[in-house]
């Protein structure tokens, strides 16, 4: 099935790099005027330029930090002075900081999770969803259309050792998602969220040899996935073919089993 973008525009976070990268390559391909968000502004401007060239579409790049309100609201304004519209909004920012809540050593129990990580992740992944999202609904629901689609996780639905915080937000963006389904479906906007397995950008590709091995052992189809396979999905997400689909959580992982 062919998707065209065509005429849209959309709006990805964490965009400059691995799955965002690929999706905003995605819409581009598709025909979609491509806003890009990130904090890297080298590697968002240099995305931006190219994808212009390949696709002839308009792709503009902004340095936006997703867990600030001002400065989310500031640059959504800028998008609508110059397209007067955001028809697609990809919730694909996201970060890791891994430790586990406690640990015994030495016979001593030790607090692992420092509460400023906590903080952090629930800031980026939680708050910048919910920022973006309010910021951007407020001018789908004047249009009366739009796409949302939030990055969740296969660990959002399951838990994973060592994720207090990153487990806590992408489970929190699933309850999000099926609130916003409910609040803003009346608007002819749909929400969704896509939960990834483990994909080989580098937020994985930093772990331990062992760690990937496990990941690939547990996945069926038996290997890692590619940022593409999740920039298919936000694609068909955020189309006119996912019109009737709402407050979904569609898991891309490869059928992945998670263990203890
Ligand atoms: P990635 O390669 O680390 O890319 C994330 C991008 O988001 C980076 O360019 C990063 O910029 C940017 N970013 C970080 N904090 C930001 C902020 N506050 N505001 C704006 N941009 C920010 O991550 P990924 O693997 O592509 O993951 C993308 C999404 O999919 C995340 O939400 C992640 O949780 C989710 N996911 C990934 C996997 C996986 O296996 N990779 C699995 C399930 C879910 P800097 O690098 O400059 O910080």
């Amino acid at each position: 099935m062919e998707i065209s973008l065509k005429d849209r525009v959309a709006l990805v976070t964490g965009g400059a790099r691995g799955i965002g990268a690929a999706t905003a390559r995605a819409f581009a391909q598709a025909g979609a005027c491509v806003e890009i968000w990130d904090l890297d502004t080298e590697a968002g401007e240099r995305l931006a330029g190219a994808l212009a060239d390949e696709h002839d579409v308009l792709v503009g790049f902004q340095r936006v930090d997703v867990s600030d309100r001002g400065v989310v609201d500031a640059a959504v304004a800028s998008i609508l002075e110059r397209h007067g519209a955001i028809d697609v909004l990809i919730n694909n920012a996201g970060i890791v900081r891994d430790a586990q809540l406690l640990k015994v050593k030495n016979g001593e129990l030790v607090r692992k999770m420092a509460e400023e990580d906590f903080d952090k992740v629930i800031d980026v992944n939680l708050k910048g969803v919910f920022n973006c999202a309010q910021a951007v609904a407020e001018g789908m629901i004047a249009r009366k259309r739009g796409r949302i689609v939030n990055a969740s996780s296969v660990v959002g639905l399951y838990g994973n050792f060592g994720q207090t915080n990153y487990v806590a937000t992408k489970a929190g963006v699933i309850g999000m998602t099926r609130v916003w389904a409910r609040e803003l479906g009346r608007y002819g906007i749909t929400v969704n969220a896509v939960a990834p397995g483990f994909i080989a950008t580098e937020m994985v590709r930093s772990m331990p040899e062992r760690v990937l091995e496990r990941m690939v052992k547990a996945t069926p189809v038996g290997r890692l996935g590619t940022p593409e396979d999740i920039a298919r999905a936000y694609l068909f997400l955020a189309s006119d073919a996912a019109s009737f689909i709402n407050g979904a959580v569609l898991s891309v992982d490869g059928g992945v089993v998670l263990g203890t």
